[in-house]
């Protein structure tokens, strides 16, 4: 019964419908939480900085951009909601409190950066958040969303039929998705979001998302190997999110996995040729994969390979 009623808004906006592993903690770097926060309409936090490395001081990847009364949460890696509630309450960023919790955009399918999907879905909807959530994500994320609602139908179910007060919001765990290709998802009251192809190994569809704001124009990676069009669609944004691995540690990596290194993700000496050719106008790594190095060591790693621009390492409720 509860199957049937389920309903997935399924849109293609693109044009014609085209159609990881070892790091150190990194609990010391508070510099992050900066006064931007002050001055920026276009509010970016970091929520999580993490890789599929279970690392206590980095949830799974997971970003936050707010503009006035909208929070937009790029993937959802494991922990987002807590990690966005602790925002809400320690950077005083209502938007981020659960009940608020209704736009997620996915970069790709990998498990990393998708494993807080059932969380965002089901936990706000618990906490009596009124709406609908609205996920945009690659071909297959309606599939996903669809399986874990199935997944969880005895708790839904429960929650529905039971005891809980629910009358206000009795379908508040069913999504909304929109599956695209690439291209416009987003264009409401001043915020555009543009999922933007990426190369990222053989994944067939792969994002970067950017968001051009009141004030601020954004763009962050996903997962990426280097991409043209991420140059193409920041060309000089004011902050390019770009993902990371120490090229220093990279020799320590056994073959099998620099073979697959190289062809999914970015070294610091690609990431410097991105972001410059790129024109960004600052410069802020994430879903950083250390193996035995530290931010200060990436930090040198980028400023070696030549990139002499506004630079940060992420960390998680880090403000850029
Ligand atoms: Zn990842
Ligand atoms: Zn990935």
């Amino acid at each position: 019964m509860l199957i049937r009623s389920i309903t997935l808004t399924l849109v293609c906006l693109s044009t014609a419908c085209l159609s990881e592993e070892t790091e150190e903690p990194n609990p010391s770097n508070t510099s992050a939480l900066s006064a931007t926060s002050e001055t920026n309409q276009t509010r970016l936090v970091m929520l999580g900085t993490g890789t599929p490395n279970a690392d206590p001081e980095r949830s799974g990847p997971a970003v936050a951009v707010v503009v006035d009364d909208r929070a937009f949460i790029f993937d959802t890696g494991p922990g987002v909601v807590r990690r966005a509630s602790k925002a809400s309450r320690d950077l005083a960023i209502p938007e981020l409190g659960p009940e608020n919790l209704k736009n997620v955009f996915i970069t790709h399918l990998h498990s990393d950066h998708t494993l807080g999907l059932p969380d965002i879905l089901l936990s706000p909807w618990v906490l009596d958040r009124p709406d609908h959530l609205r996920v945009v994500g690659p071909p297959g994320i309606g599939d996903m969303m669809n399986y874990i609602v199935l997944a969880y139908q005895a708790d839904i179910d429960r929650r529905i039929n039971g005891l809980e007060p629910r009358d206000a919001n009795r379908d508040g765990y069913m999504p909304d998705v929109i599956e695209t290709e690439g291209g416009l998802v987003y264009d409401e009251d001043g915020v555009r979001i543009e999922a933007i192809p990426v190369i990222h190994g053989d994944w067939l569809f792969s994002f970067a998302y950017k968001i051009t704001g009141p004030d601020r124009t954004i763009v962050i990676s996903g997962d990426t190997a280097p991409s043209q069009s991420i140059v193409d669609s920041c060309n000089g944004c004011d902050v390019l999110v770009h993902e990371v691995y120490s090229g220093e540690r990279f020799p320590t990596r056994p073959t099998p996995w620099q073979t697959y290194h190289s062809a999914f993700h970015t070294s610091p000496t690609e990431l410097v040729d991105i972001a410059t050719r790129a024109k960004a106008k600052k410069l802020v790594l994430y879903h950083q994969l250390y193996w035995g190095t530290d931010d200060a060591g990436l930090i040198a790693e980028v400023r070696a390979a030549g990139w002499e621009g506004p630079l940060e390492s992420a960390v998680d409720l880090g403000e850029y």
